[in-house]
């Protein structure tokens, strides 16, 4: 019996998830992610090839990817443009969050509307 550990199964889901939603590689969505953060002045990609070398350059002027967000954190949670506005969350919140008010923004940034 092979034993896998849990990073590798995790790895192996994540290289799934990122292949069945189109052509780029697995680098791109990662030095995309970092570089998509306001405060990463530089986001330095190995290469061991020209290969390597042409997939940097094809995504490195787009990272903002919010088809890879949305994909990947709201598969099975809708969007932020779902919510009801029903307050139920912030009644519960321990940290008193506006999340109401939070997910306007978000929908605002992730898909370009105001909810
Ligand atoms: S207000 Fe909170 S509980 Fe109500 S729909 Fe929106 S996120 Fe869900």
């Amino acid at each position: 019996m092979v034993y896998r550990s849990l990073l590798l199964e995790t790895a192996l889901q994540a290289d799934k998830i990122y292949r069945d939603m189109g052509d780029l590689s697995n680098a791109s969505y990662a030095i995309r992610f970092a570089a998509s953060y306001d405060d990463i002045f530089m986001v330095l990609s190995g290469m061991s090839n020209l290969e390597q070398m042409e997939d940097n350059i094809s995504y490195m002027k787009d990272f903002w990817n919010q088809d890879y967000y949305y994909e990947i954190h709201t598969e099975h949670n809708g969007k932020a443009s779902d919510c009801i506005k029903c307050g139920m969350c912030e009644e519960v919140c321990p940290q008193h969050l506006e999340i109401r008010s939070l997910l306007e923004q978000v929908a605002e940034v992730f898909e370009g509307e105001k909810a």
